[in-house]
């Protein structure tokens, strides 16, 4: 087996900024995200296994960090025959790195799948066609007359999720409601707000669009139980967890405090921990969502080899780059297909 890696920077349509990014008077924002390419090659059987990491250093992850934990696979441990054996070597390598075990869990699935010639949605018992729910399409923040151009130009997706937690949410939200008055709509905060009662009083304003489906994240993961609790009651929006659900482990934290989790591939630590994290949610009753990071068409792919477990989408980050090199899950006015032109087995996805 071969391990190649590579760093890459990925272009986005336009500025990106969420709250836990945003700068003193609005200031901040990125116009390009790194990710890091894994490759594993097999020389006997000439399978080639993809997969991506898009850290967050908000989980303490860059770029740098994943090469060099690529850098620290022997090879040698790595079979595309044994899923088994490769995947326990790769989780128990080094605490941590979940971004990065994500990229070789993708990379070792894809080469795995092509071996048994399956499609990684089947290698975990899942139907990809049968009720997947539409994905929907994020706005960043922004000023309002641009948060209204963004979304007339994303006029084609019927469910928009819109960043929230900057001091023009309310001039941002009307903005959005200008172009989209329609739009099936979720909010995400990402952490902004400092106390229960002053997330109680945002959600308060902001529910009164009448057509929001739920809020994401909207205090710090390290919000103590009870104030989630006392939010929870009182909140006009159902609460869905992201920062505060990193992997199975948060699930009984999250039943008492959220109504649903977001599950994301490079929390988690690749596709086998994200199917662990979206059952443990499921099997407590909480709604699930399957998000992700700015990242390509390897990782959006493979996290949409689970949707069947999924009642919300959001696997957008392929859709806000305009510099996409991969081509895998395909996405119609928010409806996520495979085209018949691709691999029917592994991941699914080939470069453009
Ligand atoms: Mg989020």
């Amino acid at each position: 087996m071969n391990v190649t890696c590579r760093a890459l920077r990925l272009t986005m349509a336009h500025k990106w900024t969420i709250a836990s990014r945003l700068g003193p008077g609005g200031s901040g924002g990125t116009v390009d995200f790194p990710v890091a390419m894994v490759e594993l090659a097999d020389d006997a059987s000439g399978l080639l296994g993809r997969g991506e990491a898009a850290p967050s250093t908000r989980y303490g992850e860059d770029v740098e960090s994943c090469l060099q934990f690529f850098a620290k696979v022997d090879p040698g441990r790595i079979d595309f025959k044994d899923l088994e054996a490769s995947r326990d070597y790769i989780e128990n390598l080094e605490p941590g790195h979940h971004a990065a075990k994500a990229a070789l869990d993708i990379a070792l699935l894809d080469g795995h799948g092509q071996w048994v010639s399956r499609p990684v949605h089947e290698l975990f018992g899942l139907d990809f066609q049968n009720g997947v729910p539409l994905t929907s399409f994020s706005i960043g923040i922004d000023a309002p007359e641009v948060i209204r151009e963004k979304v007339i130009e994303a006029a084609q997706y019927p469910c928009l999720k819109l960043k929230v937690g900057s001091p023009s949410d309310e001039a941002n939200l009307l903005a959005l409601r200008s172009a989209a008055p329609h739009a099936r709509l979720r909010l995400d905060a990402n952490e902004a707000w400092n106390t229960k009662e002053e997330a109680l009083e945002r959600l308060e304003w902001l529910a009164r669009d009448g057509n929001i489906e739920f809020i994401e994240q909207p205090m710090p993961a390290g919000t103590p139980r009870g104030d989630w609790i006392w939010l929870r009651q009182r909140s006009p929006l159902p609460l869905v967890a992201d920062e505060s659900y990193r992997s199975a482990h948060d699930a009984a934290f999250c039943q008492d405090c959220f109504d649903g989790v977001n599950v994301k591939l490079v929390k988690a630590g690749g596709i086998t921990p994200a199917f662990e994290a979206l059952q443990a949610a499921r099997n407590l009753g909480l709604k699930t969502m399957l998000g992700c990071m700015i990242e390509t068409s390897v990782l959006i792919t493979a996290a949409a080899h689970l949707a069947a477990l999924a009642d919300y989408l959001d696997l957008d980050g392929n859709l806000l780059i305009t510099d996409d090199p991969f081509r895998g899950v395909a996405c119609d006015r928010g409806k996520l297909s495979f085209p018949e032109d691709l691999p029917k087995s592994g991941l699914r996805v080939v470069p453009r």
